[in-house]
């Protein structure tokens, strides 16, 4: 062991309290401490913050950590001041602060009390800041959920576009450090080059989830019907059911109420306070279901949740293994169950209709994709880590029978034939 190895563990349990270092933490950390870019791909949960804090606090100069959200954002400084106990040790820039508080800001930073700075990208096109940035020791930047660089992403955002210039600009040979859920080549891909980096070290974590079990099974009319059936079969099991209307949402819920099933709707529609309520609920286990649009989920770490049903499918493998992740967390079971018909491809074909041709052929692809996963015949598993770039072995893999091709293997278009009735 190096010396800077065991300095590090030292570091992880005096700042984070943690005794060892998670999956691919640790050669991360020694990357970003030796300088280099690098690459990071791990699945949502996998300890990514960990992996630029901790070269961050040990490093000479302030890291700037580039995020989309400031609510993220947020969440991040505070727990980090609240483990270093030193409230300057990071901040968030950006356009909300007053005159003043930017003032402290950079006073901080320039007394290399600040170890992390958390900007929006948008942030970082100001000629203010730029200008003092390029006054200051910077140690890497790092940009959390890269993928938002990536036109393939699930969440394209256009400020994303121009880090590579503005980090040129912030000063020479200042390492970058991406980090993303997205296993997907193509995102991946499209990262490297928009970042102009052709040296990384890529650390790239298994994206197999070995408890899930994966199903589909042909959406009817009858489809309500099954889904009360299946939370029936699972009583006091906390469960998700993704629609992809509100009004479904709404009409479902009630539903599973009407046939004493304990469940509260969650979408964007309702205000904030009936978000926050149900949200809660969910999480202290008052119901057991949440029937939810995509509005649900983000940052909800719930880890004991059974199923998650899918009303509706997704319009892409990328969204629908994100959804499906929030099972199962804690490693027990998790029962991810999508309802398929050809018809619902087609509706979602449709509400791409008025968006710029590049962004309908894309939606296109990733659509093509979903239709693959759920008429196929093979092991789901497979598919799905396929699609992120990855081998699995789907007889000897971790989870391998965990899915109901393999459980019970039948011709898939029987199923499209029942839908097409
Ligand atoms: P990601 O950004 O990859 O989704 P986070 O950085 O939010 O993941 O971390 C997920 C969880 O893992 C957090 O609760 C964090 O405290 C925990 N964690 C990170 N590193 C370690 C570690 N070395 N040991 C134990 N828990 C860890
Ligand atoms: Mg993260």
């Amino acid at each position: 062991m190096s010396s800077v190895e065991i300095d590090l563990h030292k570091k992880l349990k005096q700042y984070f309290g943690f005794d060892q270092f998670k999956g691919l933490q640790e050669g991360v950390v020694q990357s970003i401490v030796n300088n280099h870019n690098t690459f990071v791909i791990m699945p949502t949960g996998g300890g990514k913050s960990l992996c630029y804090q901790l070269p961050a606090l040990v490093q000479d100069g302030v890291a700037i950590v580039v995020s989309p959200l400031i609510a993220l954002m947020k969440n991040q400084v505070d727990a980090l001041r609240g483990l270093s106990s030193v409230e300057g040790i990071a901040h968030v820039l950006n356009s909300s602060l007053t005159k003043n508080e930017v003032k402290t800001v950079m006073q901080d930073i320039r007394e290399g009390t600040t170890k992390l700075l958390y900007v929006a990208p948008e942030s970082l096109t100001k000629e203010e800041y730029i200008d003092f940035l390029r006054s200051v020791k910077i140690s890497f930047v790092a940009i959390d959920e890269a993928h938002c660089i990536s036109e393939w992403g699930h969440d394209f955002r256009p400020e994303y576009r121009n880090l590579r210039t503005i980090i040129r600009r912030l000063g020479d040979d200042i390492p970058i450090i991406a980090l993303t859920a997205t296993a997907t080549p193509k995102v991946q891909e499209d990262i490297l080059k928009n970042l102009g980096i052709t040296d990384a070290n890529t650390f790239k974590a298994s994206f197999n989830r070995p408890n899930l079990f994966y199903e589909v099974r042909p959406k009817t009319k009858n489809v309500d019907a099954d889904i009360i059936r299946f939370v029936k079969q699972n009583p006091g099991k906390s469960g998700i059911i993704y629609c992809l209307s509100r009004k479904r949402v709404e009409e479902l819920a009630q539903t599973l109420q009407v046939n004493g099933i304990s469940a509260v709707p969650y979408h964007a529609g309702l205000d904030a306070k009936t978000r926050a309520r149900h949200q809660d609920m969910f999480l202290m286990e008052d119901v057991d279901v949440v029937v939810a649009t995509i509005a649900f989920g983000m940052g909800i770490d719930k880890p004991d949740v059974r199923f998650v049903i899918h009303h509706d499918i997704p319009k892409s493998i990328e969204s629908y293994y994100q959804e499906t992740g929030r099972a199962g967390r804690d490693g027990g079971e998790g029962h991810c169950l999508a309802f398929y018909a050809y018809k619902d491809i087609e509706k979602l074909e449709k509400f791409m209709a008025g968006k710029p041709v590049a962004e309908q052929e894309i939606g296109h692809a990733l659509l093509q994709e979903m239709v693959a996963y759920a008429e196929t015949s093979m092991s789901r598993r497979k598919f799905i880590l396929h699609y992120f770039g990855e081998e699995f072995d789907e007889v000897n893999g971790e989870g391998a029978d965990m899915d109901d091709n393999i459980r019970n293997p039948k011709k898939k278009h029987e199923a499209k034939d029942d839908v097409a009735k």
